[in-house]
């Protein structure tokens, strides 16, 4: 179970339609976000944990596992060498995610480094 939700870490754009443009779009899963929201998430979380450039960062999204919640979660894992991953998370869907979320996800007890 954990280890399934993790896999879905590893590229969210694999199902981007635009690399098989002649494919059925509706057989495929659409995009979660654009790369460059993705991108602007981690550049944010980078600055604000003032992260050095081996640290690796991972965005994902899932839905809520709370039932009944339509909302989504944002998840970044920030991944080093020195240190366990930590994961924080944001009950919103990677496009809502602004800077002021990131850092008060940042902040929170709940993603705290382990
Ligand atoms: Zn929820």
């Amino acid at each position: 179970m954990e280890e399934r939700r993790m896999n879905s870490f590893d590229n969210p754009y694999r199902e981007n339609p635009l690399d098989n443009p002649l494919g059925n779009p509706f057989s495929r899963q659409r995009p979660v976000a654009p790369p460059e929201t993705i991108e602007a998430i981690k550049l944010w979380t980078r600055q604000i944990l003032a992260l050095s450039e081996d640290t690796a960062l991972s965005v994902g999204q899932f839905g809520c596992s709370k039932p009944g919640c339509p909302r989504n979660m944002t998840t970044i894992l920030v991944m080093s060498e020195s240190a366990p991953t930590r994961k924080i998370s944001i009950h919103k869907s990677i496009t809502d995610v602004c800077e002021s979320d990131v850092q008060e996800a940042v902040l929170d007890p709940r993603n705290a480094a382990p």
